[in-house]
C-alpha cells in the first residue's frame, strides 16, 4: 500500500551540509521543514562513519577559519569544546623529497634540490613582470603559468590537476584556477600560505569527526521541529506555481510549497524531466569520483602528520590521511590507526572495480615507494563516491548556464550547495550559501528572486581551501 503524503512548507532535498544548514535555519524561523536524504546516514561528503572503531571521513576534511562568523557562532555554539583548534602537520612530496604543507620558504630551500629551488625563487621574481600585456588566459595550464611561473606549473598543478579532475590542464578552464587557486602571482600564493598567521596554519575539527558538524545541524534542525527521512532517495521533482510535490523511491509523495535541492544539478535536470537541450547540457557536466581506501595498521599511530599530499601522477593517491591525528578524543583505541587514501577516479575503471583487498595492496605498494611506513594492514576497507569533484573541463560554463537557467526558471523550486551549483567549494561555501539562502526565505518558504540573486553573484567569489 502507498504510504500517505507528507507535508511540508519547504522540502529540502539532501542532507550535506548545505541542506541541513537549510533545514535548521528554516525551522527555527518557524517554518514546516522535510529533508530527504538518499543515504542510510546524514553528512553527505562530510559524513563520518566507523572503521574499525576509529570514526574516519570521506578523506581529509578540516573546517577553515575562513568560515563565516555567524556560521562559525552556531557550529561553536552546538559544539562546544568537542569543535577543537588543531594546528596543521602536513606534507607535500615533490622530486622524491617531503616539504612542508602549508609551505615555508626556508624549509622548501632546505629540502628540494638546490635546482628546484631556484626555479621556484625565479618564478616569484620574474612574477612582477610575467603575462603583462598578455591576452586572459585560455586553459587553466595558461592561467598558472602567467601567475605562478612554469616551475609550478609543470612541477606541481599539471600533474595534480591530472590526477584529480582526469584532463591535462590544457583541457581545463581557467575558472578552475580561480576557484581553487585564486592568487594572481606566486609572491602572493606564498605570502598567504606563509603569512597568513595563526588562521592559515590552524584548522577546526571536531572530537568525534568531521560528521560531527551535520550530526550536530541535523539534531539542532530535528530540536526546531524539521524531519530528517534518511534512506529516502529522491527519484522525481514536480514543481508548478500552485505547489511542488518530489516523489521518493519508497512510493511516497511529499507535498510543499517549495523544494529547495542541494542535489547534483545533472540529476535534477533528469528528475524534474528537463527538455532534451537541457539534459544533453546536463551530461556534458562531468564529475570525478573517488575511492577511498581505509588501511587499519594495529599500531598507536602511523606517522605524526595529518596529511601528505602527493601531486605526483606516478602515486595513485592525490591524499592520504590519518583521522586520528585530526583530534584529541579519548574515544579513539589506543592500539589501532586508521590511513585514508584518496584516489581519484572513474566511476567503472580499474580503481573503481577493485576489491578491499586489491586496493589495499595497491595502496601499501605506494607508500612503500614513497619512503612511507607501510605495514601490514590487519584490515581493509574501500568506499565507493560519485560526483566527488566537478570536472571544469573546457566549455563546462555554457553547459552548466544552460541547465542553471533552466533550473531557475523552475517555480516554487531553488538549488544550492556544492553539488547543486556544480562548485568546488568547501563546507563553509555550502553553510554560507544555505545562510543566504535561509536569509532570503520568505514566509511561505519561497525564495526571493532578487535577494537570491545578489548571494548567487557573492557565491562566484568564492575560494577553495586545502
Ligand atoms: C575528498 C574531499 C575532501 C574535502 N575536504 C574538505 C575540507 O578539508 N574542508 C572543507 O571545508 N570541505 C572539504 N570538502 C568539501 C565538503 O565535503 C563539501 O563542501 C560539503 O560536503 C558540501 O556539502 P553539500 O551539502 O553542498 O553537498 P553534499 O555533502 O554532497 O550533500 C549532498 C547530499 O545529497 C544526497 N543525495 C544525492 N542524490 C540524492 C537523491 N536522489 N535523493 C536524496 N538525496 C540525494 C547525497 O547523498 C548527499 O548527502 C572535501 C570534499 C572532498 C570530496
Amino acid at each position: 500500500m502507498t504510504p500517505p503524503p507528507t507535508s511540508a512548507d519547504v522540502v529540502v532535498l539532501g542532507a550535506g551540509p548545505a541542506g541541513l544548514g537549510a533545514a535548521y535555519r528554516l525551522a527555527g524561523r518557524g517554518l514546516a521543514v522535510r529533508v530527504l536524504e538518499r543515504a542510510p546516514a546524514v553528512g553527505g561528503l562530510a559524513a563520518s562513519f566507523d572503521v574499525a572503531g576509529v570514526r574516519v571521513d570521506h578523506g581529509s576534511h578540516r573546517l577553515h577559519h575562513a568560515t563565516p562568523a555567524p556560521v562559525a557562532g552556531t557550529l561553536r555554539a552546538l559544539l562546544g569544546d568537542d569543535l577543537q583548534v588543531r594546528t596543521r602537520n602536513g606534507r607535500i612530496r615533490m622530486a622524491g623529497r617531503f616539504v612542508r604543507f602549508p609551505p615555508s620558504p626556508p624549509d622548501l630551500v632546505r629540502r628540494l634540490p638546490p635546482s628546484l629551488s631556484a626555479a621556484l625563487a625565479r618564478d616569484v621574481v620574474a612574477g612582477r613582470w610575467r603575462g603583462r600585456g598578455a591576452s586572459e588566459p585560455r586553459t587553466f595550464d595558461a592561467a598558472v603559468r602567467v601567475a605562478l611561473g612554469p616551475t609550478l606549473a609543470s612541477r606541481f598543478y599539471a600533474p595534480y590537476v591530472e590526477k584529480l579532475f582526469g584532463l591535462p590542464p590544457a583541457q581545463l578552464s581557467p575558472e578552475l584556477f580561480r576557484r581553487r587557486v585564486g592568487a594572481r602571482r606566486s609572491g602572493s600564493l606564498v605570502r598567504r600560505a606563509v603569512a597568513g598567521g595563526r588562521a592559515r596554519r590552524t584548522f577546526m575539527y571536531p572530537r568525534r569527526g568531521y560528521g560531527q558538524i551535520p550530526e550536530a545541524l541535523a539534531d539542532a534542525a530535528v530540536a526546531a521541529g524539521a524531519a530528517v527521512d534518511t534512506g529516502s532517495e529522491v527519484t522525481a521533482i514536480r514543481c508548478d506555481e500552485h505547489g511542488a510535490v518530489v516523489e521518493t523511491a519508497d512510493g511516497r509523495h511529499h507535498e510543499a510549497s517549495a523544494v529547495w535541492s542541494t542535489l547534483p544539478l545533472p540529476l535534477v535536470a533528469r528528475l524534474a524531466g528537463a527538455p532534451d537541450g537541457v539534459r544533453a547540457a546536463a551530461d556534458r557536466l562531468a564529475t570525478r569520483a573517488m575511492v577511498l581506501v581505509y588501511l587499519v595498521f594495529g599500531a598507536a599511530r602511523w606517522t605524526p602528520y595529518d596529511a601528505h599530499y602527493f601531486p605526483e601522477l606516478g602515486v595513485p593517491m592525490s591524499r592520504v590521511s590519518e583521522p586520528k591525528n585530526y583530534r584529541t578524543s579519548t574515544a579513539d583505541p589506543r592500539d589501532l590507526t586508521v590511513v585514508c587514501a584518496e584516489v581519484p577516479c572513474r566511476v567503472g575503471d580499474d580503481w573503481w572495480r577493485s576489491g578491499a583487498q586489491e586496493a589495499g595492496e595497491r595502496v601499501r605498494d605506494a607508500l612503500a615507494r614513497e619512503s612511507l611506513p607501510a605495514p601490514r594492514p590487519v584490515h581493509t576497507e574501500v568506499r565507493r563516491v560519485r560526483d566527488v569533484y566537478p570536472v571544469y573541463a573546457l566549455g563546462h560554463e555554457a553547459a552548466f548556464a544552460a541547465v542553471d537557467a533552466w533550473a531557475r526558471t523552475l517555480p516554487r523550486f531553488v538549488h544550492f550547495g556544492r553539488q547543486g551549483l556544480f562548485a568546488h567549494d568547501n563546507t563553509h561555501h555550502a553553510l554560507a550559501m544555505a545562510w543566504a539562502a535561509a536569509d532570503a526565505a520568505r514566509p511561505d518558504g519561497q525564495v526571493d528572486a532578487a535577494a537570491w540573486s545578489r548571494a548567487r553573484a557573492a557565491f562566484a567569489a568564492h575560494v577553495v581551501e586545502d
